[in-house]
């Protein structure tokens, strides 16, 4: 492990940052008391701070020498809606409200690489940092977007780092290509005619509908994508009905659909509507269909050759040849750096958690982001910076 002393030296920092994020945590573009705490921190490192795009997004801005080359640092702020099971002293004080993603380490890390980088300026070129807000299904990175984040800063390249509880603690993992799935709901409203139950011949079958489009909605992964393409399909809901001898009028089903291409993303989406169109239209039936209903479909999380091979380099500095996974199987979970690295050629590493001691994943109310990866994750953020900002 290489890490400057002067990074070192921030960890003591770093981690009553992290702590603080951790007890106060807050949901999508709800993040107004934690952008304020990091704008705050920015200004007192002596960065240029923007705040407001994306509602509650900051991006600050650090230059050194005369080189036009601009790369961008990405860190996540929100919370989850989940109950904190945890007993430590910084547990969360918003009630239904924590950071079980370790999106607090993430600001931490990010804060400590802006400090460090503000007191050291050995790079040539502009580092912008993006703290974005609603990463958790609610598209803050495409917000930011919308609002003007690459015309307001015009990065050449960007790049994300998320932990891993899988991954030992500090080491890294990361891969050109697919790193994350997209992510797609849909919602399918099947309406046909009710009827008494002894009397079926007299109305539309929903039901019968439905059964029989859940398995052809099967055959999308088995029958209609390359199998060597990863996708799934699942159906995850079905409402219907409220007595023994009815047919109900309709029946509403829900469910979600992943997969690591955006060519396969769009023909799961073409096929979901054919199918239901076409296996209704067979019962008789009318099939409604809504992708993304309450939440935003998100992208593959897509890597660039070129900048992997960057943040490659910058992860074996840091943490030894040894300590990088350079081949990790992808991720079936998505995330909304996916809409950034749509923009722009970038990377998004994963870096080791470590295992908890309730050995639980992300998501999990006892979940908790490992303070003693925060130098870690810093160093990384600095020695990309001073790797693709060298000359
Ligand atoms: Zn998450
Ligand atoms: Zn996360």
């Amino acid at each position: 492990m290489s890490i400057a002393n002067d990074i070192s030296q921030l960890h003591a920092g770093m981690r009553q940052w992290r702590q603080h994020l951790h007890q106060f945590p807050e949901t999508a573009f709800e993040e107004m008391e934690t952008a304020k705490f990091i704008a705050d921190k920015l200004m007192s490192f002596g960065l240029e701070v923007h705040q407001g795009l994306g509602k509650t997004g900051v991006v600050a801005t650090l230059s050194a020498g005369n080189s036009n080359k601009k790369i961008a640092l990405r860190a996540d702020m929100d919370a989850l809606f989940i109950k904190e099971q945890n007993t430590f002293v910084y547990k969360s004080s918003h009630h239904g409200k924590m950071h079980a993603c370790g999106h607090d380490g993430h600001s931490a890390m990010l804060l400590g690489a802006a400090k460090y980088l503000s007191d050291n300026r050995n790079f040539k070129g502009t580092v912008y940092f993006i703290f974005q807000p609603a990463e958790e299904g609610r598209a803050g990175a495409r917000q930011m977007i919308d609002d003007g984040l690459f015309k307001q800063f015009p990065a050449d390249c960007v790049f994300g780092m998320h932990n891993f509880p899988d991954i030992p603690p500090g080491h890294f993992a990361v891969k050109s290509g697919a790193m994350m799935a997209s992510f797609d709901c849909f919602e399918i409203t099947i309406t046909g005619q009710a009827t008494h139950a002894a009397m079926p011949h007299l109305g539309n079958d929903a039901i019968v509908a439905a059964a029989q489009l859940i398995n052809s909605l099967q055959t999308i992964v088995s029958r209609m994508i390359d199998p060597a393409d990863p996708a799934v399909v699942s159906i995850t809901q079905i409402h219907a009905g409220n007595t023994w001898n009815a047919i109900p009028e309709s029946v509403l089903l829900r469910g979600t659909f992943r997969c690591f291409n955006n060519v396969v993303q769009k023909t799961i989406a073409d096929k979901i509507t054919q199918l239901a169109n076409a296996v209704c239209e067979g019962f008789g039936v009318n099939a409604t269909i809504l992708f993304n209903p309450e939440n935003a479909g998100y992208p593959v999380t897509f890597n660039s050759e070129t900048e992997t091979a960057l943040a490659r380099k910058a992860a074996i500095a840091v943490a030894g040849d040894a300590c990088v996974n350079q081949q990790p199987a992808p991720s079936m979970g998505s995330e909304d750096f996916a809409f950034m690295l749509q923009e722009k050629p970038g990377c998004y590493i994963w870096i080791g958690n470590g295992s908890s001691e309730n050995n639980c994943l992300l998501h999990n109310p006892h979940y908790d982001f490992n303070d003693d990866i925060l130098p870690v994750g810093a160093a990384y953020w600095v020695k990309l910076v001073e790797t693709v900002l060298s000359e």
